[in-house]
């Protein structure tokens, strides 16, 4: 079954300013794609800016967290709703990533309100998975893989909604990659883990270590539906390389 393509822009905790972030959006807005889906995820504090100037564009605009004890509001102190999010125009949000699992100590069960509240809204998540340095060392990742998609199956995940991110955590940020051999052989596996749930048309992307240089063999690997990109998605030339290089596999 063929299934979305989508590489997206992680922009984590950049850019410093609210000038920066809407000159990267209006780049973006200028950036060809058809066959693949683009998306970025500004800080909460130039969401509506991007927002704003991607409005009416193809290109969708997420957010990196969302609060995981209300989906609309409440005294929770700092958070962000999804019911917030929807209403600024905001279409999808990242959950799981690595760094949130280990700065802030998100376990599974957060993990899992923060997926049900964002489904109630109507956004996409981009749930992330992915095994340490040692874990891969030791020939654990299929196993720690299957743990970390196992939450999946404790509540309702709607149909179209769900997209995953294979980031393995010693790849993001240190210009270290796995093989694509292996890349190909972890999302054959991801992907057999989704089908055994019975979840259909979910997008598998890899992510960690993407930039315009190996973009295209990620492109044309099997089961590889797009990417999950952080640095080098701060640079508008090097996105739109990544993202020709996605288009022209599709
Ligand atoms: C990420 O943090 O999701 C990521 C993939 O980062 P980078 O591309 O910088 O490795």
């Amino acid at each position: 079954m063929n299934v979305q393509r989508c590489v997206i822009g992680n922009w984590k905790l950049n850019p410093a300013t609210k000038s920066a972030a809407h000159e990267l959006a209006q780049g973006l807005s200028g950036i060809a794609c058809d066959a693949v889906r683009v998306g970025c995820t500004p800080s909460f504090t130039h969401l509506s800016t991007v927002a704003g100037v991607l409005a009416g564009t193809p290109i969708w605009v997420g957010a990196q967290d969302i609060c995981a004890y209300t989906q609309s509001t409440g005294a929770y102190t700092g958070d962000v709703s999804a019911e917030q999010l929807s209403d600024l125009g905001v279409g999808f949000v990242i959950i799981g990533h690595s760094e949130r699992r280990n700065y802030y100590r998100e376990d599974h069960s957060l993990l899992v309100e923060k997926m049900k509240h964002a489904f109630a809204a109507d956004l996409s998540v981009v749930f992330c998975i992915g095994e340490t340095k040692e874990q891969y060392q030791t020939n654990q990742t299929l196993s720690v893989l299957d743990d970390q998609l196992s939450v999946l199956q404790t509540f309702r995940v709607p149909r179209g909604k769900l997209i995953i991110a294979y980031e393995p955590i010693w790849a993001i940020g240190t210009g270290l990659t796995p093989t694509t051999q292996e890349v190909i052989a972890t999302h054959a596996h991801i992907k057999s883990v989704l089908a055994s749930y019975h979840f259909e048309g979910v997008s598998v992307l890899y992510g960690g270590s993407v930039n315009e240089q190996n973009a295209a063999e990620f492109a044309q690997a099997e089961g590889v539906d797009g990417a999950l990109v952080g640095g080098a998605s701060l640079k508008l030339d090097t996105f739109a390389q990544i993202i020709a290089a996605f288009e022209s596999a599709s």
